[in-house]
């Protein structure tokens, strides 16, 4: 007879973003796995918009992808459009964005982790943690159906489940998405041990009835002519065998008719009331936020996006409203396009707990509970993109803890997932974090064309990236080097190029000049000049799209990346410098009281770590370095 197995390496609670990476990362390095989730056909929801990537958040799919996460190649199976985000800004601007068939995405993940050996799955609702009697770990997880399961670490990615309640004008319902039950009981138990918690809310428009819009009132969006991809892989999808298939989205404006009749609702808002308390994405207001923040603007623009394949359902980005649904509705009437719009699903918003990231380890290990991990949107963040990359690290790191290896820490010079994870567990976040490029130093080392070259070896020694990945990674950086080598070695004539140059309106050249100095000039790429010179069209004939975009960076770029690797390795001699867990900062008579109350609070374990409390200055770590006598 077989018995219901109760005993796991690793638990992981909740199958958004951040649980079906963390489930995937750690059963593919080799653990046993339970994915617990409340329901099981609600696996990798897409709780907002029906998108993954754009900026900063792109470059974050394209490292989970360098890693060996599943988010990239799910995001390209699933897409139904593809854009390059600031493709006439610098390669350091560049971000990836896919539109998403949302129920194809959420079937995909469940197919790719039902795939995978060792990881099972069970449909429950987690009502608290068994924890140690000493109180210093965590064992395992009981469910609301009472069935206790046992493990020895558990990966906590609640979202915003945690005592989850929705808000649309003045009613309040208990839940943690719309239609789905909120999750009770490990806030309080977790405060009983010392946790502290605190309350977010975000929001969400309405969902459309498509063939009810007036497309011919909007601008129409379409997706490139040659879509890229997210994952280094090169997955095959509809939408890169077929780009022409790619489905388009449109763009909208509101205007005052809208506003006035947006604003009749505000005495029911329940932001406006103080009936929400927590503390909403300030990149992301709602709609009624937006019109009483920036009054003077006449509008905004708005997104018109599919939500897939199969389906007339199409969601309006830039709606987000709490307001009460008839508002929501008349207020739609009077958008172009939108005027006999009949709503599916109206917005609304929904307030949930979180915990302070400031009480997590690098690794997204708790401080105060051996481990138990945290990822998503528990740690205060917002974003499919944000949770997916914390899922990843979090089951990553929980699996080389339980075999006595140390975590994989990024570093902010090595991966946004550095920066993200860096910012949370020393700065904390009061309002939901979302990632900007601006968060990063090092965005020119930070592209998304170049996270297999920072993070798939890694990865690959750690056991997750395969080694395929790998042998690729190898085989695109010496084709980038022999593109490179070609260009510095070789010079172009002019009778051959200077046509093209005339037709650009770049100066013509006297003398053979090399590839690689043309290449600098404003205005030239590889592919354009090869279309003009037959030996360059010759010679990159035989190699790869993505080498040569890669080779044309480096090149182009080379003295602004070189510059900001120099800066990067100084700083990261004094970064990387470890203070001692049990360092006395007491004995530093010259700290003053913040500094000395911030080191003892977050304990950091190396210089780079101290300099980004918030609240710390350079005085303060000057000091700190004298007295660890450097
Ligand atoms: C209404 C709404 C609007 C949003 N708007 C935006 C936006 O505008 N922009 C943006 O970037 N992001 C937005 N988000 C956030 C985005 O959806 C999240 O950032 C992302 O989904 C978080 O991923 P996650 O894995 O942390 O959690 P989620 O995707 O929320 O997944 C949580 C999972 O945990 C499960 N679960 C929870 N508690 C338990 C339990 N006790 N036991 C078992 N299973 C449990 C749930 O069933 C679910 O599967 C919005 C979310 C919502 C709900």
């Amino acid at each position: 007879m077989l018995v219901l197995n109760t005993e796991y390496d690793i638990i992981v609670v909740g199958a958004g973003h951040a649980g079906c990476e963390a489930a995937a990362a750690a059963a593919n390095m080799g653990s046993r796995v339970l994915l617990i989730t409340m329901n099981m056909q609600t696996i990798a929801q897409m709780s907002c918009n029906p998108a993954m990537g754009g900026i900063a958040k792109g470059q974050i799919v394209r490292e989970i992808d360098a890693l060996g996460g599943l988010s990239g190649i799910i995001s390209d199976k699933s897409a139904v459009q593809f854009r390059m985000l600031n493709r006439s800004k610098g390669p350091a601007m560049w971000s990836p964005r896919t539109q998403n068939d949302r129920a194809l995405f959420a079937a995909l993940w469940r197919e790719e982790l039902e795939s995978i050996e060792g990881l099972d799955f069970w449909q429950d609702m987690v009502r608290e943690l068994i924890i140690s009697q000493d109180g210093s770990s965590v064992l395992g997880v009981v469910t609301g159906m009472g069935v206790p399961f046992y493990s020895k670490a558990v990966v906590l990615t609640n979202g915003t489940f945690l005592n989850g309640k929705i808000h649309i004008g003045e009613k309040q319902i208990g839940g943690g998405r719309s239609g789905e039950s909120a999750s009770v009981g490990i806030t309080e138990q977790l405060v009983q041990y010392g946790f502290v918690s605190s309350r977010m809310k975000t929001g969400t428009p309405p969902r459309i009835d498509g063939r009810t819009i007036d497309y011919n009132k909007m601008e129409r969006q379409d997706g490139d002519p040659l879509p890229y991809r997210f994952s280094y892989l090169n997955v095959d999808s509809k939408i890169h065998s077929n780009p022409s298939k790619q489905l388009p989205c449109y763009i909208t404006y509101t205007n005052p008719a809208v506003h006035a009749e947006l604003k009749t609702g505000f005495e029911k808002s329940p932001m406006f009331q103080g009936r929400i308390q927590g503390l909403g994405p300030r990149y992301c207001p709602s709609i009624e936020d937006k019109i009483n923040r920036f009054s003077e603007r006449d509008r905004h623009q708005l997104f018109v996006e599919p939500e897939g394949w199969n389906t007339v359902e199409v969601y309006l980005n830039g709606f987000s409203s709490s307001l009460p649904i008839e508002v929501q509705q008349s207020a739609l009437a009077l958008i172009p396009g939108l005027e006999y719009a009949k709503m599916f699903r109206p917005g609304y918003a929904i307030e949930y707990d979180y915990f302070p990231p400031t009480q997590l380890n690098l690794s997204l290990e708790t401080r105060l509970l051996n481990n138990l991990y945290f990822a998503g949107q528990i740690n205060g963040t917002t974003g499919y993109e944000e949770a997916a990359c914390q899922g990843l690290m979090a089951g990553m790191n929980a699996h080389l803890k339980l075999n006595s290896k140390d975590p994989l820490i990024l570093s902010r010079y090595e991966a946004y997932i550095g920066v993200l994870i860096d910012d949370l567990v020393n700065k904390g976040t009061d309002e939901p974090y979302r990632m900007f490029t601006s968060r990063a130093e090092y965005r020119l080392l930070l592209r998304q064309d170049n996270a297999d070259f920072r993070l798939s070896a890694k990865s690959n020694l750690l056991g997750l990236a395969s080694q395929s990945r790998v042998d690729s990674v190898q085989n695109k950086y010496r084709e980038t080097e022999a593109i490179i080598a070609f260009f510095k070695n070789n010079s172009a004539e002019p009778v051959v190029l200077n046509p093209f140059l005339d037709l650009i309106g770049s100066a013509n050249i006297n003398q053979k000049v090399r590839y690689y100095n043309l290449l600098s000039r404003p205005g030239i790429d590889i592919i354009e000049m090869a279309k003009a010179d037959a030996t360059l069209s010759n010679f990159i004939s035989s190699f790869s799209k993505d080498a040569i975009e890669q080779a044309e960076i480096l090149m182009k770029y080379e003295g602004y990346i070189q510059r900001e690797q120099e800066n990067a390795e100084k700083l990261s001699r004094l970064e990387e410098l470890k203070i001692r867990p049990d360092f006395n900062y007491n004995n530093i008579s010259s700290l003053g009281a913040e500094a000395l109350e911030k080191f003892n609070k977050h304990r950091p374990a190396t210089i780079g770590q101290a300099s980004r409390i918030s609240g710390i200055n350079p005085a303060d770590i000057s000091v700190l370095l004298v007295h660890m006598g450097r």
